[in-house]
């Protein structure tokens, strides 16, 4: 880039790239491929939350929701954290609405961080997080999940590593569970070690819970603000988007206590305003579906796991079974590709299948190298056509 050009650029963005999970969307589109790649449902929403969309549009909620969220919808969100997690919420101080739970997650690193503030990250980890950390003037800093040694293993860490990453200057830890894209779910003993963590460093937990309904094999989600002591040091960010097969309505939101909530509130408004109002009120009807709605939810995606997991070691893959969330990661080595970027490359040409490469979930692409990411939130026929063209990969 010339230097002229450069003059007008802020330093920030040279630390990162454009997310390649919505690349490999364009690039799918581009090719014909059938898209594995970014994990957005290709089925219908429920048809009663899409019927309480249009009649918020019919009954003129059209004009901007108060800024931290509609009230119907802070209450319902206070009322389902407390029915499903035991946690008491205050929907005036506590909770504020956002534009997706990825606007929740940068409005709090933004109201909580500042210059030379460490933030900790499991990784693989979802790629927003670089970024965010990045853009809100924070150092991320990052702790191995090791993947399973056997086939129905689960993804690890190491105390000592985790331990090790909290330091003076340590500020926050952002932790993804049901996890993407290593589908680990993390147990309660897991999650009390990071909580005595973050007590004895005094650092606030950041929980991205987008993926809470999305669980296999009899696993529990649990919510770090259930722990004891934690409720004071955590904020818990979700959203429709997964819970209600809705990634495009872009409403999500951050719970967390009173004086962090006030400073999220404030990037948030000075950010977006607020979340779609009627796309506000629709989200309060779809939190008061009953629990069956969550249980068929998850019995429909395990049944695609199943279908996809199959398909995908039939072609050549070794799959780590994931316990939580709608992706599968992969080890490639069978293919002999020395690295992944150039692997999805010839899969979304010339398979006709577009996936993620592993390296967008690592700091250094070289631990990512032989991984690739596939999401199974798509209908059978989807999963089944993916199938019958991975096969070709044999040939
Ligand atoms: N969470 C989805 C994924 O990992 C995509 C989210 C997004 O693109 N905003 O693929």
């Amino acid at each position: 880039m010339d230097i002229q050009s450069k003059h007008f650029l802020s330093d920030k963005v040279e630390h990162f790239t454009e997310s390649v999970i919505r690349e490999m969307t364009r690039q799918a589109m581009l090719h014909g491929a059938v898209n594995l790649a970014q994990g957005f449902p290709d089925f219908p929403a429920p048809a009663e939350i899409k019927r309480a969309a249009q009649e918020a549009v019919a009954a003129d909620v059209n004009q901007y929701a108060i800024t931290w969220g509609a009230k119907n919808l802070r209450q319902a969100i206070a009322r389902k954290m407390k029915e499903w997690q035991g946690i008491p919420v205050d929907p005036e101080t506590q909770i504020t609405v956002c534009c997706g739970s990825t606007e929740a997650m940068i409005s709090t690193l933004l109201a909580v961080c500042n210059r030379g503030d460490e933030v900790v990250v499991f990784e693989p980890f979802y790629e927003n997080y670089g970024p965010d950390a990045i853009l809100s003037g924070a150092k991320p800093v990052f702790v191995k999940l090791r993947p399973p040694q056997t086939a129905d293993g689960e993804w690890t860490f190491d105390e000592g590593e985790l331990r090790a990453a909290f330091q003076p200057h340590t500020k926050a830890i952002i932790l993804n569970t049901p996890n993407n894209p290593t589908g680990k779910v993390f147990t309660r003993a897991e999650l009390e070690l990071i909580r005595d963590l973050c007590v004895e460093f005094n650092v606030l937990a950041i929980t991205d819970e987008i993926y809470e309904h999305i669980i296999y094999d009899g696993t529990r989600h649990i919510s770090m603000a259930s722990l004891e002591g934690m409720q004071d040091r955590t904020v818990t960010i979700n959203g429709l988007s997964k819970s209600y097969s809705v990634t495009g309505w872009r409403v999500g939101w951050a719970v967390g206590p009173p004086a962090v909530t006030n400073a999220i509130r404030k990037v948030h408004d000075f950010l977006t305003v607020g979340a779609p109002a009627p796309l506000q009120e629709a989200g309060a009807a779809a939190l008061a579906l009953p629990g069956s709605y969550y249980q068929s939810l998850a019995q429909n995606y395990c049944v695609r796991r199943d279908r996809l997991m199959p398909a995908l070691a039939e072609a050549g893959f070794r799959c780590f079974r994931p316990r939580g969330a709608y992706y599968v990661m992969t080890d490639i080595r069978n293919f002999g590709y020395d690295n992944d970027v150039a692997f999805t490359k010839y899969l979304v040409k010339e398979i006709g299948v577009a996936a993620v490469p592993g390296s967008s979930f690592y700091n250094d692409p070289r631990d990512g190298a032989q991984q690739v990411r596939f999401a199974f939130c798509k209908q059978d026929k989807t999963l089944d056509e993916a199938g019958r063209r991975l096969g070709q990969l044999k040939k």
